[in-house]
């Protein structure tokens, strides 16, 4: 494990004391040297403005950091004026996404997925950034089938992404299918898996429902047996996901990309145990 890169994704602090939080998060999280950080993006304006000062704070560190970018109810004039913005403040890597915008919203924006944003970019930017974009080796959940998700995928690839991130998953055969088929297609570019520390069960289970990863049955049922007892729930989720990034990592993945949610102590603990 000691050579595989990890990186670490954070959301912007709404409050002055998440604000605060993530400092000390960062700093912890900053010590164990990863390849990059990365800033969620909230399409249709939620926390749009908290993104560049979050990314600003964290790259404070030394450490480059990603702001994510959505498409979706943007214009390409407000895409440009970010990017320049972006590019002035010298950042030089994005993860560029579709996006999804708050419920009754509609859809909206002049560019309608991830692929028509990353040929935005390289139109207008060339290789002023490093582009990652997002993967899903269960499917996307608006995908009509596995199919037609993988070949939206190449397409983003082929558009000009240097590097993918994975939705999160629990099952290891999931992601190695995925970069089977990704790899028969021709495309060679790192996909490296998401990892969503198990913490919570009713958020995990909530937030899985919503972006189409699947809780294996054997999970779902032993995280429920533990009620409220959250102590229960974190030592047997570590388990379960120290032994997927071993998998992962021992199968060829090319590092762990941290879902945090902005807490140090589940992606520290797992990285222990894995010897980083
Ligand atoms: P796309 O790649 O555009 O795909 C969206 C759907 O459209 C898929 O079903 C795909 O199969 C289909 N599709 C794609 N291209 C085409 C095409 N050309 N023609 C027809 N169909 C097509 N959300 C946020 O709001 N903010 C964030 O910061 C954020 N960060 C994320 C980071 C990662 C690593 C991941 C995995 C997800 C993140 N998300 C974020 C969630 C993401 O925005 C949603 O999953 C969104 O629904 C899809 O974005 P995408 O970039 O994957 O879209």
């Amino acid at each position: 494990m000691s050579s595989a890169p990890v990186s670490f994704e954070f959301f912007p602090p709404k409050t002055p004391a998440g604000q605060e939080k993530l400092l000390a998060v960062r700093d912890q999280l900053a010590a164990t040297n990863p390849d990059f950080f990365s800033v969620t993006y909230g399409a249709g304006g939620s926390t749009q403005d908290g993104t560049l000062k979050t990314v600003l704070a964290l790259r404070a560190t030394g450490i480059d950091t990603a702001p994510h970018l959505s498409c979706i109810g943007a214009s390409r004039d407000e895409l440009r004026e970010l990017l320049r913005d972006y590019r002035a403040q010298g950042i030089g890597r994005l993860v560029a996404l579709r996006g999804d915008l708050p419920s009754g919203m509609g859809m909206g924006g002049e560019l309608r997925y991830a692929n028509e944003l990353v040929e935005f970019i390289r139109s207008e930017f060339g290789s002023d950034f490093i582009i990652e974009v997002a993967a899903y080796p269960e499917a996307h959940p608006q995908a009509a089938g596995l199919e037609a998700d993988l070949k939206n995928f190449i397409r983003k690839c082929q558009a000009g992404a240097d590097s993918a991130i994975t939705q999160y998953f629990f099952n290891a055969d999931a992601y190695f299918h995925f970069v089977e088929r990704v790899r028969a297609a021709g495309v060679e570019i790192p996909i490296i898996p998401g990892i969503m520390p198990i913490t919570n069960y009713s958020k995990l289970a909530r937030f899985s429902d919503a972006c189409g990863a699947e809780i294996p049955r054997w999970i779902r049922k032993q995280l429920e047996s533990y009620g409220d007892d959250s102590d229960s729930i974190c030592r047997f989720g570590e388990e379960v996901i120290v032994r997927l990034c071993q998998q992962l990592l021992d199968g060829g993945a090319p590092g762990l990309h941290f879902y945090t949610l902005n807490q140090a102590e589940p992606s520290l603990a797992i990285l222990h145990q894995l010897g980083k």
